[in-house]
């Protein structure tokens, strides 16, 4: 009999055997991408669990986020391949989130399918939405006014924003790494060709992402001889960690903030050439309700840990989906 729960760390734990997204004594810890929220107790996993289970870019970016991680204790899962693990079947399937993110789908010796999303956005256009028994998700929008009417649009409208704001002078973009990367990329497919300048952290995980077929081209390392001559050119975007301070004194810069908590309007002022822009890397709430319903799972588990208004998103998902629907813990 397959057992599922969320321990209070927002681990999901299936037979002690896996723990997914989080700490506890089982055999392999899986890790479904590098965002601090998912990698959460890795530390401890890394002395207590046999081994680490998780995408190629995904194990080579916490390698570069500091975490040391012997080669033959990882398993390097691509999209799409299949492990066993006791008398479970583990597989890794794309999201669109950050480069690298996946969801999980384990297979019991019965058959029963447990399928945890881990984030994601666009469900059904560039995430697959993949049919449960019992699904997890993370509700990281779980009140039904937490809706952006402008979600499908956005990609477009940051760039033009963007392409306005270096028409001017340089742009400097703050968000989360991986988010980071994922808008390098969105602006190159857009048609932006200004060179991009980045600090020492956010320039080695773009390499990595490059390997992955992640074309971003024509970057430079901040405070290197090259980065200097296209700082001093004035145009040039430079991508930076939401949690570090401006790297460059230039009265001309406008500033981009990415954030996920906005839903009226796609883009603000906020004064002194500051911009916050409503990018986020999450469907909201109702592209949550949208996996839902497609995945059409007999039981629907919301893990509290990562979600917001369980409570409240738990009781829509019973009203509109009629199916059984568990907050953990
Ligand atoms: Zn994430």
């Amino acid at each position: 009999m397959t057992n599922v729960l969320v321990n209070e760390r927002g681990a999901v734990l299936i037979n002690k055997l896996l723990s997914i997204d989080g700490h506890e004594n089982s055999i392999s810890r899986v890790v479904t991408h590098a965002h601090s929220d998912h990698i959460r107790d890795l530390d401890k996993s890394l002395t207590t669990c046999k081994n680490l289970v998780g995408t190629p870019l995904t194990l080579d970016w916490l390698v570069e986020l500091g975490y040391k991680i012997p080669r033959d204790y990882s398993i390097r899962l691509d999209y799409g391949s299949r492990i066993s693990i006791g008398e479970l079947k583990l597989e890794l399937v794309k999201t669109l989130h950050i480069p690298g993110s996946s969801q999980v789908v384990v297979t019991d010796e019965d058959g029963l399918k447990i399928v945890y999303t881990s984030d994601f956005k666009k469900p059904g256009v560039h995430t697959p939405i993949l049919e449960a028994d019992i699904l997890v998700l993370d509700a990281v929008y779980g009140n039904p006014n937490y809706v952006r009417e402008f979600d499908e649009y956005i990609e477009d409208i940051l760039t033009d924003l963007v392409n306005q704001l270096l028409s001017k002078g340089p742009v400097i973009i703050y968000g989360y790494h991986g988010k980071l990367q994922e808008v390098m990329k969105i602006f190159r497919d857009r048609g932006v060709i200004a060179p991009y300048v980045l600090p020492p952290k956010v320039y080695g995980m773009t390499k990595i992402a490059e390997k992955y077929d992640l074309r971003i081209r024509d970057y430079v390392l901040l405070g290197s001889s090259e980065g200097a001559e296209v700082v001093k050119s004035g145009w040039f975007l430079l991508f930076t960690h939401v949690s570090s301070s401006n790297y460059i004194r230039e009265p001309r810069a406008s500033e981009v903030l990415l954030s996920g908590w906005e839903f009226k309007k796609p883009y603000r002022y906020l004064g002194s050439n500051r911009w916050l822009v409503a990018f986020s890397d999450h469907a909201d709430f109702k592209g949550l309700i949208h996996y839902i319903i497609n995945s059409n799972p007999k039981t629907v588990i919301v893990n509290s840990v990562r979600s917001s208004y369980s409570e409240i998103f738990a009781n829509e998902v019973r009203r509109i989906t009629k199916k059984e629907c568990i907050v953990m813990p």
